[in-house]
Formats: structure tokens, sequence, C-alpha cells
């Protein structure tokens, strides 16, 4: 492992109060020391804060608090230096570069956290859920990355993985007897191993569609004829939320969304751009448009104005956007406008109609009325993904894929003790199997996915 002294700003690069620079490697002291002449830094304890100046040759840069954090007790488990300065980027900027005139370099993306992996600080699930930490936007998504940060999905995986690997020893130990054909693993107990791996590896595959609804959010797509209520929905459904909505601005206009938070879960509102500016404007969706929205999405909210006759239009729209694993909420609108009777006999008329399952909810978006009824129903959704009795939830496409290669070895290494498959086979599988686990908390790595995984780091992570 190389050593060399790193260097990067750990804070937003903006205007703050405070921002922090890290300095990690084997001269980290030196390098600080140079600039800062109010202590003798080799003589402080670890763990300790240091006031003083910071200084380029003869110049004040600025007052800072050194934290000092000596190996092997530090995250990168390296001599670590962290540098609090008054949060002017400028300031950064001047910091940084005396420290590269020290001797330090600028620190790639993600290079404090890959020292921390490859000096054996964390596991590679670990490094993978600091990343999501800081890249967390709710509650939800913050509980399952501090879960994985603790280890969560690495301690399931390792104690089946050492379960597994005692048969390894002992099949590789017949191959080592094979001409005296004798058994030292008990088969039938290897069955009901795989089994348990089984089971445990199809709760946490399951979980992935529930991460996946926490990490990136629940689609929604809201259809309906024009002036049905569409844009007077999406405002009664934001309203209380103008505060942290965003915006989030795709490759083209068109795919602008709106982030609604319910009960700690994100729920994205597909391609919302057309809706809040065409208010007076009467647009057309076409079909097309519609079906397009409607195929990213995991929810079709469907808006229907219960105060005109002639459903056939949206049993139409409707019935030609559905799919098996689309939730389907059908909003009867304006029954501000409507009598009970008129909007039970919608709900009626959509039941005669389509051939899928969905919930009907009579809304008024104008006047607010049971807007909360179909955020429940939003909010169901999820809480349905959510695995019965897992408290491990995977959220990371690596893992999922790691999860269901190692499946697919469990299920040959099913069928070569079932078929009693020579023991060369069955050894080559298992071994397979235990690689695929082990991928996931980085036991068995390739450079190639080092790279993929710390790149997306930012600086000073
Ligand atoms: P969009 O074309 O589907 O986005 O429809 P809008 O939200 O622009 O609404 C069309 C018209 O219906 C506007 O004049 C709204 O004020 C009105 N509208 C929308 N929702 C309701 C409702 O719940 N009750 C009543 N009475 N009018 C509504």
């Amino acid at each position: 492992m190389n050593n060399d002294t790193i260097c990067a700003l750990a804070t937003a690069n903006g205007v703050g109060a405070l921002g922090i620079i890290r300095v990690s490697g084997n001269e980290a002291l030196n390098v600080v020391q140079k600039s800062f002449p109010s202590k003798k830094l080799e003589k402080q304890p670890s763990h300790t804060i240091h006031y003083g100046y910071f200084m380029d040759g003869d110049e004040v840069i600025d007052e800072v608090m050194l934290s000092l954090f000596l190996a092997p007790k530090s995250f990168t488990t390296e001599n670590s230096v962290e540098i609090a300065f008054h949060g002017s980027p400028h300031i950064a900027k001047r910091i940084l570069e005396v420290l590269i005139k020290n001797g330090a370099r600028m620190a790639k993306a993600g290079e404090f956290t890959l020292r921390a992996f490859i000096n054996g600080r964390i596991d590679l699930s670990q490094a993978e859920a600091i990343a999501d930490v800081i890249a967390s936007e709710n509650e939800a998504s913050r509980k399952v990355a501090i879960s994985q940060l603790k280890g969560g999905i690495t301690n399931e995986i390792s104690i089946l993985r050492t379960d597994l690997l005692n048969f390894v020893s002992l099949i590789e130990l017949e191959l080592d007897f094979a001409e005296e054909d004798v058994e030292f693993a008990d088969r039938s107990a290897l069955n009901i191993l795989l089994k348990k791996i089984e089971l445990k590896l199809n709760s946490l595959i399951e979980s992935f569609q529930y991460g996946n609804a926490i990490k990136n959010g629940t689609a929604v797509a809201i259809i309906g004829k024009p002036n049905a209520g569409k844009s007077t929905l999406l405002n009664a459904l934001l309203k209380e939320e103008r505060a942290i909505v965003s915006s989030i601005a795709g490759t083209t206009r068109d795919t602008i969304e709106e982030i609604l938070h319910l009960k700690g879960h994100a729920f994205r509102l597909i391609d919302t751009a057309g809706l809040r500016e065409t208010q007076d404007e009467i647009e057309a969706i076409g079909v097309k448009k519609a079906k397009e929205k409607v195929e990213k999405a995991n929810i079709l909210v469907y808006l229907a104005d219960a105060a005109t006759e002639d459903f056939s239009e949206d049993i139409e729209m409707i019935a030609s956007l559905l799919r098996e694993d689309l939730k389907v909420i059908i909003c009867a609108t304006k029954i501000d406008e409507v009598s009970p009777d008129k909007y039970n006999q919608v709900e009626n008329i959509f039941r005669s109609e389509i051939n899928h399952s969905f919930d009907f909810i009579t809304i008024s978006a104008l006047e607010n009325q049971n807007i909360q009824d179909l955020k429940n129903e939003l909010s169901s959704y999820v809480e349905q993904l959510k695995a019965g009795e897992n408290n491990i939830v995977i959220t990371n496409q690596r893992h999922y894929e790691a999860l269901q290669k190692s499946l697919d070895a469990v299920h040959k290494v099913k069928e070569a003790v079932t078929f009693q498959i020579s023991t060369e086979l069955l050894a080559y599988e298992l071994r397979n199997a235990l690689e695929h686990l082990g991928e996931i908390s980085g036991e068995v790595t390739n450079d190639e996915v080092l790279g993929n995984i710390f790149s997306k780091f930012c600086i000073g992570k």
C-alpha cells in the first residue's frame, strides 16, 4: 500500500462557518507541522485538538484548529490531521496549496475511504455505505445506510460463508483421499446448510425491491385527460412540502421530477414539468407520452373527473397503460361538485371495465378533500414491499447481483449433491458460491470493481 500523504477538502465547497481539510499518510504530521509553528505535533497524543495559526512561510493564512488522529486509530489507520479553518473557499485553496508545497498531494475521489478499506478498517460494503449515508435524502435511506455501515449485510453473509467454508475444507480433504472413496463431508448436513443459505439469500434478494424504493424513491405517474385536475392535485400534494420540494432537472426539460416525502420515504412524481405551467392551456396528453411516463413508474395515479358523464376515454387510456407489476390508483376527483351517488356510480363503471386490481379514491384537489387518503395509498405501497422479518435491506445493485450469482451457485451445489456428481465438480461449485458471497464484503475482489466503487465518491471522502 502506498502511504504517501494525501489532502483534500472534506466539507462542501462553498462558504460556511467552518471548513475542514483532511490530511492522511506517513508524513501527515510533518506536512502540517511545516505550516503550524505553534506546537510540536509529534509530541502530542492522539485524539487531541490544537489551536494555532496556519502559515505560508511568514504569512498567516488563517486561525485554525487541528485534530490529530495517530496511526492506527484513525479512519484510514494512517497518521491523520483534520484542519478546521474559517469556511472560505479561498482559504481552503490557500491551505491546500501550502500542504502540497509541504509534500502532500491532492487525494483522488474516495481515496481516504479506499485506504480505510485496504488497511482493513472497514469492509467493502461499509465503504459503499459511507457513500450511501452521504447521499441519503430521507429517513429511510439514512437508516438502511447506517445499518449497512455498522456491518449489517456483511455479518449475515459471513456467518453463512464460514459454515460453507467448513464444508469446502472437508470436500477438499475427500479429494486428497480420492482413491480411498471416503466421505468426510456429511451430504445431508450439507443439504440442510444449503437450504438455510438459499432461504437467507432469497430473503435478501427480495428485500432489494424495498431497498430500491428507499434509495431511489418510488416513481409515480399522474395521468388523466386535460382538465381532469392533475396540476391542481400536484399542488395539493406538494402544498405542505413546499419547503423541501426539490425539482431535479434531467437532461431534457421533459424529465423534471418533483419529490414528495411521505413517512420518511421519497416519491418521485415523474415528469410533472408540463402540469403546473399548462394550468390554463388545454394540452392534450397523448397516449404515447402517457405510456412513456407510466413505463418508468411503480404507481399510476389516474385522475378521472367525477363531474363528467362519459368515461370511455379514461377506461381506454388506463387499459393501454396497464402492466402486471404496476400499482394503479384511480382517483375520482372534483367530488365537491357531485353527490356520493355519482361517485359510487363512477367506481362501479371502472370496476366493471378494468381488468386489473386497483384502489379507488374520491378526492377534491381544489378543496383539499381526501388528499390524505391518496397519500396513505402511496405510503402503503412501500410498506408492503418491506420484507417481513428481514431487517437487512439490500439497496446496492452490486450486492444484489452478487447475491443472485451466489444463489445460482448454491443451486448448482444442491444439484451436485442431489445427483451425486463428482467430488471435483462439487468442490468447484462450492468454491464458486464462496467467491460470490465474498464479493459483497470485498473478501474476494478485483481492481476493476474497486475502481468503479471508489471513483463514485467525492474527493475528500
Ligand atoms: P389538468 O389539465 O388535469 O392539469 O387540470 P387542472 O388542474 O388545470 O384543472 C382544470 C380545472 O378544474 C381548473 O379550473 C381547476 O380549478 C378545476 N379543478 C381541479 N380540481 C378540482 C376539484 O377537485 N374540484 C373542482 N370543483 N374543480 C377542480
